[in-house]
């Protein structure tokens, strides 16, 4: 009798809060050199088929959102957590794109606030699309309205040191943003929640921020870049974690699947070691991103938030 009473919650907690199928797709597994064959950074959620979420774009995001059948009236959401040109720079040919589509709703976008030589997310959509100054002042209806319903709605995120930002909130999820630590560069890690489903995709950074570990806590899926081996130098090391670092950092956080990402020809001839130097600490689920690779949530092992290749 227990039993049953058991099996019937559980296949109610399985119908009820798992109904969305959820997806992460990786559009983008490269860095800033092109030299991989891969796109730069960006990565999409897919929630039940339709591409709802776009975390970053960099070089060769737009080649591969359409590689993947995805549609810009679908998205909801865009996150740029940095505004190197390798996690950004693809944003404005998306958004031509989307001309030719029938969006009637409007697009949010989150980014960083400005801090050194990097503009904050509202100086840069100026840049690009402010009528008669921008660089393509052609597409200024997505900011000054003419575009409406289809416009931007941009939410800027203030860069204190450990400050949670919640960034907007749909009927089928929310967005919450943290700043993390990438050298001189303002950089923003995302927290997606799809019902009781946690997953964080951090820009680049070096994991030296406290903050992060219970900002990732528990969390189904992390993405995380892992463009440098071991033996790194200094500057490097300002810029992004080292793999031990990585391997410490989920372990601790209690993730249950790490994608690791942001590879170029020079990480990629260090990948075995860099990937066991992770594997030393961390004994969750670990994945390896490529273009255009889809892993899917696992309905049945929701519980353990194992994401399968499908
Ligand atoms: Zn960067």
């Amino acid at each position: 009798m227990k039993h049953l009473f058991i099996a019937i919650l559980f296949l109610l907690l399985s119908t009820t809060v798992y109904s969305t199928e959820i997806s992460l797709q990786v559009l983008g597994s490269g860095g800033p050199i092109a030299d991989d064959a891969r796109a730069s950074s960006g990565y999409v959620i897919r929630l039940d088929g339709r591409g709802r979420i776009l975390i970053d774009a960099g070089g060769g995001i737009f080649q591969r959102f359409g590689e993947a059948g995805l549609k810009m009236d679908d998205l909801t959401f865009v996150g740029l957590t940095h505004f190197h040109t390798d996690h950004s720079s693809d944003f404005p040919a998306l958004m031509k794109s989307a001309y030719f589509g029938d969006k009637n709703s409007p697009l949010y976008i989150a980014g960083p606030a400005a801090e050194g030589k990097f503009p904050g997310l509202i100086d840069w959509l100026s840049a690009l699309f402010a009528p008669g100054k921008g660089a393509y002042a052609y597409l200024s209806g997505y900011i000054d309205g003419d575009a409406d319903p289809f416009v931007l709605m941009p939410v800027e995120i203030p860069l204190e040191e450990g400050r949670l930002s919640a960034v907007t909130s749909f009927e089928s999820f929310s967005v919450t943003a943290l700043p993390v630590p990438h050298g001189p560069v303002p950089s923003l890690a995302y927290m997606i929640k799809i019902g009781t489903i946690k997953i964080v995709i951090s820009g680049d950074q070096n994991l030296s921020d406290p903050a992060f570990v219970a900002f990732v806590k528990n969390s189904d899926l992390w993405v995380m870049p892992l463009p440098i081996p071991e033996g790194a130098g200094r500057v490097a090391r300002n810029l992004h974690a080292l793999p031990s670092k990585i391997g410490e950092v989920a372990a601790k956080a209690g993730v249950k699947t790490l994608l690791l990402s942001h590879f170029m020809a020079r990480s990629l001839a260090d990948l075995d070691v860099n990937v066991a130097l992770v594997k030393k600490q961390f004994k969750g689920q670990l994945l390896l991103a490529e273009d255009l690779q889809q892993w899917d949530l696992d309905i049945k092992a929701a519980d353990k938030g194992w994401f399968i290749t499908p």
